[in-house]
């Protein structure tokens, strides 16, 4: 019963992976983009050509977007940008959007404004990541804290690490009737405050600890970076670039880029939950040898494809809500 309760609930933080392609777009094989949502909040990692479509393909919530990260300046993570900050210009969008980018993006779009007469008439918050030479938080809200970490690849380019806010203390339910607790009683005792009528009434026997929060861990374009296996370690998802197979490994040494073997590798010492590989070349038409490669390193290894969006459980759902069937 607790297993379909966990298959059958869909998860509020999600990764839907909008374009796994490296440099060459392919048909079915868009460059990076991915849409995330966590509670009520959405957000876009990556923007590469094609992008907008992609969010209409897959019936995404455009207006709702929060904020949009840029790992780096290479055409096939920011290109779609312009178009997708046009049309939702001309949707009318109208709340504040933060663009976590390097500084060069901004400079861009500027040049795009002044050349065009077409300036975003909605507020763009700007964060840009250049100064971030190790790891550090450039973005929090009431749903998520994103840390930026700096990758290896041939410009400046980051990682990010979304993780979701700590939720609530949990309250033990037989406790309610029998410490007689109010819906007031409830809720201060969930933020963490204790109720001064209980105070000789263990903690332990009112609340429990939430599920730890989860996280997810971004990695594209980079060589191997062992150094962040210790920063992600314990992710429920990471993605992390996977350009090549070790058949072409001097291609990837020399253009930034990482081996299957190599993602696989980091993700084994990071301890992640699940690996999934992306940003393939597009010489390869048949990805199985990325998995062959990949899996006797990392079982928990998958493919990444366009369109597929990943759910991201609570580590622990023990109990099953009230009125659920
Ligand atoms: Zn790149």
């Amino acid at each position: 019963v607790g297993l379909l309760y966990f298959c059958s609930m869909a998860s509020d933080f999600t990764v839907r992976f909008l374009g796994t392609g490296s440099a060459i777009p392919m048909p079915g094989r868009h460059p990076t983009a991915q849409w995330v949502s966590i509670g009520e909040r959405h957000y876009l990692v990556d923007c590469g050509e094609g992008t907008q479509m992609q969010i209409r393909k897959f019936h995404l919530p455009m207006q709702r977007l929060s904020a949009i990260f840029i790992s780096h300046m290479h055409a096939d993570h920011f290109l779609g940008l312009p178009g997708l900050l046009s049309t939702l210009d001309l949707l009318d969008f109208k709340k504040p959007l933060t663009l976590v980018a390097p500084a060069a993006v901004f400079a861009y779009l500027d040049d795009y404004a002044k050349n065009t007469g077409n300036a975003f008439r909605f507020p763009i918050h700007r964060i840009p990541t250049d100064a971030v030479r190790q790891a550090e938080p450039v973005f929090e809200d009431k749903s998520c804290t994103v840390t930026a970490f700096a990758l290896h690849h041939s410009i400046d380019c980051h990682g990010f690490l979304f993780k979701e806010q700590p939720k609530p203390l949990k309250i033990r339910r037989e406790s309610i009737a029998e410490f007689g607790l109010s819906h007031l009683e409830i809720q201060q005792l969930k933020a963490g405050i204790s109720l001064s009528r209980l105070e000789n009434v263990p903690a332990h026997l009112l609340t429990m600890a939430p599920a730890p929060p989860r996280t997810y861990a971004f990695m594209t374009d980079t060589r191997p970076l062992f150094k962040w296996a210790d920063l992600v370690s314990g992710a429920d998802v990471l993605y992390h670039e996977a350009t090549f197979t070790l058949t072409w490994k001097e291609r990837a040494d020399q253009t930034g880029h990482s081996t299957a073997e190599a993602a696989a590798k980091f993700a084994n010492a990071a301890k992640v939950k699940q690996l999934y590989l992306g940003h393939f070349s597009s010489r390869y038409s048949d990805l199985t040898p990325f998995l062959e490669e990949a899996t006797p390193l990392f079982p928990n290894t998958f493919l990444a494809f366009d369109g597929l969006e990943v759910d991201i459980y609570p580590e622990s759902i023990t109990e099953i809500p009230e009125g659920y069937f």
